[in-house]
């Protein structure tokens, strides 16, 4: 039997969580989806497109969806709302960016659900502690870009699970990296993980993308105490937003 993405509930119960929240559905007069999905490095990606922007998710409870999900999106809409619809340049503060961070790591995890199945990424502690104090494990990386495309208003989200392919320091680790497109806004979560369930208790290490896209993308988890200004100087565009979303498929890395 499924189980919610966030809490011990079963399938029976479970209702959809919107990947594109009924605010956004309202902000966005018109929408392009795409989903591209992957299991391994080695497998080719899996992808579709959609034009109504409704789809739901069967991955949590009513509760969840009607109660601590919902207060998560709300708040992220009074953040979010106008840099979504209009691009609008603003300050983040740090309560801002916690709210962002929740509101990323909430759809990065239904992302997950709805795309792996019996296995998530994201440990059943994980979860349930974010539920219950929105809590994101440390290891988790976050970034906020900006898109502007020919197409006014968009929206896509990939998942990808990326694995080395050769032995080296990162045997044994996969990563699974999450894009969030919607609107002007971009969030990208990566996040490292022991493949085998004996070897968690190990440290994991952080993958440092390389500096191509600093001027595109600003890192904000983990948390580093400070404002940032939104978008910041390159905005991702219609010929980069893929490579952005795939910048991890090469993993190319200093452990730290
Ligand atoms: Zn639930």
């Amino acid at each position: 039997m499924k189980c919610c993405a966030f809490c011990p509930s079963e399938a029976k119960k479970l209702s959809g969580e919107h990947i594109w929240d009924d605010w956004l559905n309202r902000a966005l007069p018109t929408k392009r989806f795409r989903v591209r999905q992957r299991f391994s490095q080695l497998d080719p990606f899996r992808q579709y497109d959609a034009v109504a922007l409704k789809e739901k998710l069967s991955v949590v409870c009513e509760t969840c969806n009607n109660k601590w999900m919902s207060d998560v999106s709300n708040r992220a809409k009074k953040v979010l709302h106008e840099m979504v619809v209009a691009g609008k340049r603003t300050i983040l503060f740090q309560a801002d960016l916690r709210v962002v961070a929740a509101f990323g790591f909430m759809k990065c995890v239904v992302g997950d659900h709805a795309t792996r199945g019996e296995d998530p990424f994201f440990s059943r502690a994980a979860r349930e502690r974010f539920r219950t104090s929105l809590t994101i494990p440390s290891e988790v990386q976050m970034w906020i870009a900006a898109f502007q495309g020919a197409c006014r208003y968009s929206g896509k989200f990939t998942t990808s699970l990326l694995a080395p392919s050769e032995p080296g320091p990162l045997e044994g680790i996969e990563f699974y990296s999450h894009t969030y497109v919607i609107g002007h806004l971009v969030l990208q979560t990566l996040a490292p993980g022991w493949k085998r369930v004996h070897d968690r208790v190990r440290p994991l290490p952080t993958l440092e993308p390389g500096t191509d896209w600093l001027p595109a993308a600003i890192q904000f988890l983990p948390e580093n105490g400070s404002a940032l200004e939104w978008p910041p100087p390159k905005y991702l565009g219609d010929s980069t937003i893929q490579r952005f979303m795939d910048r991890f498929d090469r993993i190319n890395v200093s452990v730290g």
